[in-house]
């Protein structure tokens, strides 16, 4: 297998412990941008085909899992594990097959020829081939709140923590598909779940929109916004403002699901790569994007599915659209 560099990624490895990586090399057969579950299943694909890989995984390693408590639908984990310990895994697994990891946010890329450069405030790298795997980050509300209770009843993915809320009244935000989506999902668990949206129609498509409001168990606040989330250790309550009339409720609540968007993380590339009109990479072909040799992976292309089980599986398939890429441009 070919390597961009004939020098070792690895200066010293620990007995059992993650490899060292050498921050005087630049030069990568592969370089991943991101460190979430599509990056780092990208990370052991590429580095066990015996490709020179280097992980930027940004300040905060991980994406959304680190902001997570238990996932209990990531298959092999019988009793579900902690999202920030299912993170350390994966990236120590990647260690292990060989990646590069430093923990060092890109602050631009130059993608107009190979190889592709991918620069650090400190450090130019370059890869015969990218991988874009920055994900995306949810809408948040803007309230003090969503902060002192991320992860102590405020959550942005019903999905991964809607089982944790049983027999308990819920708070869905939002009016798109995702909102009534997750509002509908809730009510398998929720006693009620009170959909609040800051207008007096839903964005979500029809047939989602009829499902929801024949739905006993969903209650309207239309017109209506979260402006306050209390509680002691965890979310107790929110306070709702009805726009128009300016009236306050207060709900009592044992979660508050915000549903209000994703904005992917895209602004480093939107002068070289294709992205769409909400800012999604755009996928030619397979993991392709518009530029030959840059590939995306994850929540930063897919708006549909959004699990830390598909980021993965984009992130292998990425890695193998990958090996055949870099073997046919071996061969050229
Ligand atoms: P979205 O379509 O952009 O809807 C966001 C919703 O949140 C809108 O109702 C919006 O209100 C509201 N909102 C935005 N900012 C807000 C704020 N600061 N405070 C309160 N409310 C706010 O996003 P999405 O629902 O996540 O869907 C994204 C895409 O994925 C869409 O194309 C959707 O069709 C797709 N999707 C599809 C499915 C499915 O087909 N099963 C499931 C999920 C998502 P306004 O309406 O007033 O703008």
């Amino acid at each position: 297998m070919m390597s961009a560099d004939s020098g070792s990624a690895v200066l010293e490895t620990k007995d059992d412990g993650p490899k060292i990586p050498d921050k005087k090399k630049t030069k990568f057969d592969v370089v991943i941008i991101g460190a979430g579950p599509s990056g780092y299943t990208a990370g052991i694909y590429c580095s066990r085909a015996g490709y020179d890989t280097l992980i930027l995984s940004g300040v905060l390693p991980g994406g959304q899992l680190v902001n997570t408590t238990e996932v209990e639908n990531y298959p092999g984990f019988e009793n579900g594990i902690m999202g920030p310990d299912l993170m350390i895994d994966m990236r120590k697994q990647s260690q292990r097959m060989g990646t590069t990891i430093i923990d060092d946010e890109v602050v631009d890329v130059d993608f107009r020829r190979k190889p592709f450069k991918v620069l650090t405030a400190s450090e130019e790298y370059e890869g015969r081939a990218v991988i874009i795997a920055t994900g995306a980050t949810p809408r948040k509300m803007g309230l003090e709140g969503e902060e002192t209770f991320g992860g102590k009843g405020v959550s942005y993915c019903a999905t991964c923590d809607g089982p944790f809320f049983r027999n308990q009244d819920i708070v869905v935000v939002g009016g798109g598909d995702s909102a009534i989506e997750e509002a509908t999902f809730l009510t398998k668990f929720a006693t009620t779940v009170h959909l609040v949206h800051r207008r007096d129609e839903l964005r979500a498509s029809k047939i989602m929109q009829e499902r929801a409001l024949h739905n006993e168990k969903i209650k309207f606040h239309w017109d209506s916004a979260v402006i306050d989330i209390k509680g002691d250790q965890k979310v107790q309550q929110a306070v709702l403002k009805n726009l128009k009339t300016n009236e306050e409720t207060t709900l009592d609540i044992g979660g508050l699901f915000v549903a209000i968007g994703h904005n992917p993380n895209t602004e480093l590339f939107k002068k070289q790569i294709e992205l769409d009109d909400k800012g999604y990479v755009v996928l030619k072909n397979k993991t392709h994007t518009s530029i030959e040799g840059i590939f995306a992976a994850g929540d930063v292309h897919d708006r549909e599915y959004r699990q830390a089980i598909t980021a993965a599986a984009f992130g292998c398939m990425a890695a193998i659209d990958i090996d055949k890429y870099l073997t046919e441009d071996a061969d050229k």
